[in-house]
């Protein structure tokens, strides 16, 4: 690729003007990346027509609507006895002398808004329009404009999937500026990239909806050069594989420790635990190196199998390293292996970004000299100054957060290690051939003897008062409950107000409430988890945004409630609910759903309270997936493609994978394979 485009996309979002560190971390929540390049691939749901409206009578209320507005009185709002909250409300009248009202629920920039509709000015003004106690009413419009700006307000307004702390504002500025600058870069590409990154400009300014269909030309062109990337990167990968002098290292076969690491679990292990063992140990044996990913619901058990093929490593001499995604679940894992680990006479360290000093030097000591059998961290496992004695295989804990570059890296740090990856996230069948094509997979479809079905039922919004009262003998019980609420997408002002207000409101009913939501610093967020977990702390009510993570281990929380729960996902939803149903005691999973849910998204909570198999929802998930009706890619997706759509590029698949198949990758394809980030072990 040309060096400019090159330093262009890999440029750091927080040079773009008007974002800075702050924002291009939020960023990096969304985007999974905080270069010009993972904006580029993020592209809109949907467009919001913002047509101009003459009167507010030719609107249908829910509709968003465009008006120009006379404004003539405040009234500012506040907090009022025993915290209930009144809004400031701004009455307008428009061109036909009907009266609208604008209201804002947060004092935090009163001022602003009063100066931005001063009394007796005429303003533009767009947002959702509603019915409020018979009056028509704008909460916390998107757009306020002088009328000779009108023209800041964009007729047709790309959606783009959000996150915490991020305006559509935002997006659009960032978009603009990009795509100002790229010409200059295309400068002397040659057509397949012009031809690219053209594609993706018209993706990034859609007309309407039809643009963003799966089937639009443009998408469909995107599409199957995704897929063209990433086949083939699987076809490269199986390629070295097979390679002579990729063989794996023979080691010496004993079986003592395995045996006593068998005698010393609490338990028995299920028969689907037993035959994915086996198949580990199969591949152990096979001089090919094992490239195995096992999936299993949250809660099936993957731990302990990881942990057998950790015990067969380092009975032949060799290390396992573990990678989890964060620090906190990186620290779950090691207090639950280091015990087993001491039980059998193995070395067992965790390594984290963390550690530092001196402390820090003596566990790479202890990794160089090969005594650390089994080592547990994060990223951290890979930086440079880590070195191993003999790396036999790499375990990676939720193989969805990390991409083929990382799995490279960590791979490099041994001489053709053994590779499993873990994920709770089930992928339909039929799908995981084309998604994990370089991998063999087992499956753990059986949960432990003993656990019962989490108890899941949906509820309207109106009764979240009858659930409350439900919930407090719960925990004067010892209970304790996640209270999970969405972000409020696309708000001017506050993607606060959910978890805040409920927060306030929990707080009224219960002693020791937490709460956590993406906004705080990560030190804070884990501050409150660890403090959720903890059984002596006495909080017994989580209040969080998704931030509460996959596979965090509260054992005695045995209720989690989401708010809004039309809004997520379906494979969301199941995750949250596997925060609880860990134990043996019955767990429940409560979906508040509002006053709008579509027919859809209550067939969706209907899935959920049917059944618990997760490869049963991914399936429905697949067969009845709305894209644009889902908040953020986070909150929506099971494997994140950018532009595939799995029902509708089926043919795609079948022509990238043809392509893939025939030859050496041109220097076209290799560049995709870097766009598309699955390229580095081709050395591109
Ligand atoms: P996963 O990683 O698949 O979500 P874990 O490996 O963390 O699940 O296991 C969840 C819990 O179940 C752990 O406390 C673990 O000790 C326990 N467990 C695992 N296998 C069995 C089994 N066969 N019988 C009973 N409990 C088990
Ligand atoms: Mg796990």
């Amino acid at each position: 690729m040309k060096r400019e485009l090159f330093d262009f996309i890999n440029t750091d979002l927080q040079f773009i003007r008007g974002v800075g560190p702050v924002l291009a971390t939020r960023f990096n929540d969304v985007l999974g990346g905080r270069r010009v390049l993972d904006f580029l691939l993020h592209i809109p749901h949907s467009v919001r027509n913002r047509g101009i409206t003459e009167c507010v009578m030719d609107a249908m209320y829910g509709d968003t609507i465009t008006i120009p507005l006379l404004v003539k009185s405040h009234k500012v709002g506040g907090t009022f006895g025993r915290g209930r909250r009144r809004p400031t409300q701004i009455t307008c009248a428009d061109k036909t002398g009907q009266l609208v009202v604008i209201q804002f629920f947060n004092s935090t920039y009163l001022d602003y808004w009063l100066k931005k509709l001063p009394i007796g000015a005429w303003r533009i003004v767009s947002g959702k329009i509603e019915m409020v106690t018979g009056r028509p009413t704008m909460s916390h419009p998107d757009f306020i404009e002088e009328m000779e700006n009108a023209d800041k307000i964009p007729t047709n307004q790309a959606i783009y999937p959000s996150g915490e702390g991020l305006t559509q504002k935002t997006f659009a500025n960032v978009r603009d500026q990009i795509f100002v600058a790229l010409p200059e870069k295309l400068n002397g590409v040659d057509n397949q990239t012009r031809e690219f990154f053209d594609a993706l400009r018209r993706v990034h300014f859609p007309e309407s909806n039809d643009d963003l269909s799966p089937n639009a030309a443009y998408i469909a062109k995107l599409a199957y050069w995704e897929l063209l990337a990433h086949q083939s990167a699987i076809a490269i990968s199986r390629k070295q594989r097979m390679d002579e002098k990729n063989r794996r290292v023979v080691r010496p076969k004993k079986y003592d420790l395995l045996q006593k690491f068998r005698e010393t679990l609490p338990f028995e292990l299920t028969g689907a635990q037993n035959r994915t063992i086996n198949e580990i140990f199969a591949d152990m044996a096979a001089d090919t190196p094992m490239m195995r990913l096992v999936q299993g619901d949250v809660g099936s058990g993957k731990t302990i199998v990881a942990l057998a093929a950790a015990v067969k490593m380092a009975e032949s001499g060799a290390q396992t390293a573990l990678l989890a995604p964060t620090d906190t679940l990186a620290v779950q894992h090691f207090a639950k292996l280091k015990p087993m680990c001491d039980k059998i006479g193995i070395v067992c360290d965790i390594l984290t970004g963390r550690d530092k000093g001196v402390a820090r030097r003596e566990k790479l000591t202890s990794l160089r000299s090969g005594r650390t059998r089994l080592v547990v961290g994060t990223h951290a496992l890979f930086s440079v100054d880590v070195e191993y004695r003999d790396l036999g295989l790499v375990i990676i804990d939720e193989q969805h957060r990390f991409g083929v570059v990382q799995r490279e890296a960590l791979r490099a740090k041994g001489n053709n290690p053994d590779l499993l990856a873990l994920s709770a996230t089930p992928i339909p069948r039929t799908l995981s051939m084309t998604i994990y094509g370089d991998m063999d997979v087992s499956i753990i479809n059986e949960k432990p003897a003993g656990r019962l079905p989490i108890k899941t039922t949906k509820i309207p919004m109106a009764r979240v008062g009858d659930l409350v009262a439900h919930i407090r003998p719960q925990i004067e019980s010892g209970a304790k409950v996640f209270w999970v609420c969405p972000l409020v997408d696309e708000s001017e002002v506050s993607d606060m107000t959910a978890v805040q207000t409920r927060f306030d409101a929990l707080k009224k009913v219960f002693t020791n409430v937490g709460l956590v939501h993406g906004q705080m610093d990560k030190k804070s967020r884990d501050a409150v988890m660890a403090q959720f977990a903890d059984d002596n702390s006495g909080m017994n009510i989580l209040v969080a945004t998704t931030v509460i993570e996959v596979g965090i281990d509260v054992p005695r929380a045995t209720i989690i409630v989401i708010e809004n729960a039309e809004r997520f996902g379906l494979a969301a939803l199941h995750q949250l609910r596997g925060r609880v149903g860990r134990g043996n005691t019955q767990s429940y999973c409560v979906l508040i759903y509002g006053d709008n849910i579509s027919p859809d998204g209550l067939k969706r909570l209907n899935v959920l309270c049917e059944t618990d198999d997760g490869f049963a929802i991914a399936e429905q998930d697949l067969m009845m997936r709305g894209v644009g009706e889902l908040l953020g890619t986070k909150q929506s997706g099971w494997i994140q493609y950018h532009f595939v759509d799995y029902r509708e590029h089926r043919d795609l698949f079948r022509l990238a994978s043809r392509a893939a198949r025939d030859g050496e990758p041109d220097t076209w394809t290799r560049d995709l394979m870097y766009i598309f980030d699955c390229g580095v072990n081709v050395g591109a």
